[in-house]
């Protein structure tokens, strides 16, 4: 049976990770076989086990689906236990392993693509969602400063900052006090708000002229924000399409024990401009 990968997520007709799994196989010389998979939530664990079946040995999964990924594995890697979280799946006989890679992908991105050191940024995490999980642990080990996370339901970023186990570097604060917050390093967009066209309310004194901005969400869901942080001056405003190729680079090198070169792939990503609905 040909091994066999995907990426699992409702909705992920646009997602970019086949076309990147296969250009990273052909560095390689691997024709990777590598499909996307739409499976509503109640359907997950199903198409899972049917995917097992048919010979699939890894996978990705996004959103909604990462948290559902989190619970179904046997084992998970330790960076997936702190984010509560899981974006790859490695098989383990019948069962599944998990593994998180979004917080390094997005690191990499920030540290080598960027040449940004982020230690001791005072840095602020907008969302307490999937993505917002995955990134927090990787920031913290990239020795950030203070990280505050502000969520539009507090009691998810409680949880969060709960799960990261740091509080004397790790502080929640509601929507409403965002003025009275001073500015930031570091801005993390990690909602998911401009998915159903909306623009958080965010004001332009959380910026300093050597703040850096990311929008986890690439395409026309980060025009916004980016606009956003362009216009409250900061010094640098990134999209999500660098962390998404390096946490597919991650995903490779645990599947293929091999890890390619996201340069490239990413090169090329950002020529073509795609516009996808969804990000990863
Ligand atoms: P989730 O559904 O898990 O979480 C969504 C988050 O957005 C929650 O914190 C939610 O708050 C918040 N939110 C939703 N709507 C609004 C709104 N109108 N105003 C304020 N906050 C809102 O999604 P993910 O965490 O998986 O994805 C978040 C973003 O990250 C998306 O843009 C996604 O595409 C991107 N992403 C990018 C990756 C990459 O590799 N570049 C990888 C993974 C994700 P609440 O808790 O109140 O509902």
């Amino acid at each position: 049976m040909t091994p066999q990968f995907a990426v699992f997520g409702h909705p992920v007709a646009h997602s970019l990770s086949p076309h990147i799994h296969a250009r990273f196989g052909r560095q390689f010389g691997l024709d990777v076989d590598y499909h996307a998979i739409d499976a509503a939530p109640a359907d997950f664990v199903r198409m899972l086990g049917e995917f097992r079946d048919g010979g699939g040995i890894g996978a990705n999964v996004t959103l909604p689906l990462k948290e559902a990924a989190f619970a179904l594995c046997r084992s998970q890697g330790e960076r997936a236990r702190r984010a509560g979280a899981v974006n790859t799946l490695i098989r383990d006989g019948k069962d599944w392993h998990g593994e998180n890679t979004d917080g390094i992908g997005l690191v990499n991105d920030l540290a080598g693509r960027h040449g940004l050191d982020l230690r001791e940024w005072r840095t602020l995490l907008l969302g307490a969602g999937g993505a917002a999980r995955g990134v927090a642990p990787a920031l913290l080990d990239a020795g950030i400063g203070e990280l505050t996370i502000v969520n539009r339901t507090p009691a998810r970023a409680d949880a969060l900052a709960d799960a990261l186990g740091e509080p004397a570097r790790v502080l929640t604060r509601c929507w409403a006090d965002l003025p009275r917050l001073g500015d930031f390093d570091l801005i993390v967009n990690a909602t998911s708000a401009a998915h159903a066209g909306v623009m958080p309310e965010l004001h332009g004194g959380l910026a300093n002229r050597r703040s850096a901005a990311v929008d986890l969400g690439y395409g026309e869901v980060a025009i916004g924000f980016l606009a956003w942080a362009r216009a409250a001056g900061c010094l640098i405003a990134v999209n999500g399409l660098g962390m998404l190729v390096e946490q597919a680079a991650e995903s490779f090198r645990l599947w293929h024990g091999q890890r390619p070169d996201t340069d490239p792939v990413f090169a090329e990503l950002q020529a073509r401009q795609r516009v996808p609905r969804t990000a990863d």
